[in-house]
């Protein structure tokens, strides 16, 4: 692992990042990317926009980490599809909505 991946879990690893995390989740508790796309999903997990590993020190990588306004509420394929995507182009409306429906319908058949 990489200096600044150990420094990034070690942040992570915190009650601070727990509590801030979870405050995100409730300020925001559907999926961002599939909300854009008109539908609703549970959001599971939270993204840094601004990447925290591409942070100079560890002072800045801290301040990306714990900044609320860096934080969005994602599901899980949104969530691996924004770090395979990270700066390369949007996906298309249909793609997204095609992969949430399936995400649904796999997710109420777990709680149905
Ligand atoms: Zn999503």
């Amino acid at each position: 692992m990489s200096q600044n991946g150990s420094t990034y879990h070690r942040l992570l690893n915190t009650t601070r990042w727990r509590r801030l995390r979870a405050h995100q989740l409730e300020l925001s508790p559907f999926c961002d990317d599939c909300s854009k796309v008109g539908l609703l999903v549970p959001a599971t997990e939270v993204h840094h926009i601004m990447p925290v590993e591409g942070a100079v020190t560890p002072e800045q990588m801290a301040a990306r980490t714990y900044d609320q306004s860096n934080l969005v509420s994602l599901c899980p394929s949104c969530h691996t599809a924004r770090h395979k995507q990270l700066g390369s182009h949007k996906r298309s409306k249909e793609k997204t909505a095609e992969r949430v429906k399936a995400e649904v319908d796999a997710f109420l058949a777990r709680f149905s």
